[in-house]
């Protein structure tokens, strides 16, 4: 039995320090893949995630798909592949989980990140504040994890922000942006608007089911009342689920960090609204079994501040493929932006524009050109938002993420900082690193069979540059996708 007498003196959670090669912050499959691949070379690894499961917004709290280089088969790229440790996991998820069934995706991402000696996981710890041991580096970064009430201090000479909003490269105060570059700014022609509107939005889901009895559905208060706010409503089916509602977007002209809560509200009230539409309206046939099985309750961020590396990728880079001697990785998605009025917007739910094949993305881009001991990963990278709507999709961040992994391990070994890597020869190292990992590989074997192999007619190859593709339907993206390079139908 334990009792403890009245204290004047303000009580302190228990304290847990940690002292480690690399700290990775943020559990989605870029901090997944860089805390793995770091871990396998030996180098001792605190993985730091705020919820209970890993995979960002892949897990199955969010439920997205984990999309790469072949843009959903829709694309030039149908056959490049990205190797190493995020192939692992797809191919891992594919055999065991063929339905797509999100909690199977969480036990993949568990059980790999689990079956790695040299990772220390922490979940339900949320990193909130960071310590700088000079100008330049960071020494430390503080956490709480609200189950055990443990507060941990966790140090390390190496730190990677995969956090999405960068909460460490933020505090450490490397220098970052937030919305669209002006078109003169880069010289790229995509770069949007005002009207438009210069930031993508969060979304939520939501799952059905058809059970064998009639069940009613009383919405609540909050709900979204008049359907004909939603200018894109006539296209929702009965038979729409999950991803389908991609569009359902929303927060693009608010701040995505902090009023995260209210675009959150914002987004039930349109989803519960919905379905109230759809159960209620009289508008649809054959609905009365159907039921809520599942809705989302944490919005899946798509962009916030993006830090500035050594490199900073644009628009050019994607669409004409630009070579770069210190390329580890490549992104193969369209630049995919959406209309910062998100679901209220009559525009459609998003602009796509397909590159004729994949693109490098440079080693600078993972690198803080301020904080010396930090890297850089998932869809805070260097990239001007135009660049941004291609390298954000979750395998390439994860596969960006691996050779961040290599490259601390590589920094460790050698007892160097990231940007030493591009000096004496050792950005060769790291690629030789990385090739070993498959994952050059995949890419030039994709060019091969571009090369000599070209698959069925689509547009882009009798094209000089590039696609547009306007996406009417609001549909799911692999058909937009699909029908911008093989049909004209959405
Ligand atoms: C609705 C929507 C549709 C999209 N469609 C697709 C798609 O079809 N396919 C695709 O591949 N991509 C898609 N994307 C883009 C993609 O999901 C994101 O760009 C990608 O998840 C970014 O990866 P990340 O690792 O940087 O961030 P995340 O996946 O968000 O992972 C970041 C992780 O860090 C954790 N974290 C945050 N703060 C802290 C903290 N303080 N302490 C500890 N941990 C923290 C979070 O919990 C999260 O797990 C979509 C995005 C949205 C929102």
């Amino acid at each position: 039995m334990i009792v403890e007498k009245y204290t004047t003196e303000k009580r302190n959670n228990k304290q847990v320090q940690i002292l480690a090669d690399f700290v990775v912050v943020g559990g989605g499959l870029s901090g997944v893949c860089a805390a793995i691949t770091a871990a396998r070379k030996g180098t001792k690894t605190v993985l730091v995630q705020d919820r209970p499961v890993l995979g960002g917004n892949a897990s199955s709290e969010i439920r997205l798909w984990a999309l790469g280089a072949t843009s959903h088969m829709g694309n030039n790229n149908r056959w490049s592949r990205e190797g190493g440790v995020i192939d692992e996991i797809m191919v891992e998820n594919l055999y065991r989980n063929k339905e797509g069934n999100p909690v199977i995706f969480d036990t993949v991402l568990l059980e790999k990140v689990k079956n790695e000696e040299n990772i220390t996981l922490l979940l339900n710890t949320a990193v909130s504040s960071i310590e700088k041991a000079d100008s330049r580096k960071i020494k430390s970064v503080y956490a709480f994890n609200s189950q055990n009430s443990i507060d941990y201090t966790i140090s390390a000479p190496l730190f990677c922000d995969a956090s999405g909003d960068g909460i460490v490269a933020f505090q450490a105060g490397a220098s970052f942006r937030i919305g669209a570059e002006s078109k003169d700014e880069f010289n790229e022609s995509f770069a949007p608007d005002e009207a438009y509107g210069q930031l993508l939005g969060h979304s939520m889901f939501f799952y059905t089911k058809e059970l064998d009895h009639p069940v009613k559905y009383v919405a609540p208060s909050y709900a979204l009342k008049d359907i004909s706010q939603i200018p894109r409503h006539k296209i929702i089916r009965k038979d729409m689920t999950g991803c389908n509602f991609w569009w359902f977007e929303y927060g693009g002209r608010l701040d995505t960090i902090h009023e995260t809560e209210e675009i959150k509200w914002e987004l039930s009230k349109v989803i519960f609204g919905v379905w109230d539409y759809i159960k209620n309206s009289g508008k649809f046939e054959d609905v009365e079994n159907l039921t809520l099985e599942w809705v989302g309750n944490v919005p899946g961020k798509r962009e916030s501040r993006r830090f500035e590396g050594l490199y900073m990728m644009k628009q050019q880079d994607v669409i004409k493929q630009h070579c770069f001697d210190d390329a580890v990785a490549f992104g193969g998605w369209a630049l995919d932006l959406h209309p910062a009025d998100g679901i209220y917007s009559t525009h459609s739910g998003c602009t796509q524009w397909h590159a004729k094949g994949v693109y490098d993305i440079p080693y600078r881009c993972f690198v803080s050109k301020d904080i010396d001991n930090l890297f850089l990963a998932g869809r805070i990278i260097s990239a001007s938002h135009v660049a941004f709507g291609s390298t954000r999709v979750m395998v390439t961040c994860g596969f960006g993420a691996q050779a961040v992994g290599m490259a601390a391990s590589i920094c460790t070994e050698e007892k160097m900082l990231p940007a030493h890597i591009l000096e004496n020869g050792n950005i060769k190292k790291l690629q030789n690193e990385t090739e070993s990992g498959r994952t050059k590989y995949f890419k030039y074997a994709h060019r091969l069979i571009l090369q000599f192999n070209q698959p069925r007619p689509c547009i882009s190859y009798f094209k000089p540059s590039i696609i547009r593709n306007t996406c009417q339907c609001g549909m799911a993206q692999t058909r937009c996708i699909s029908s911008s390079v093989a049909t004209s139908k959405c």
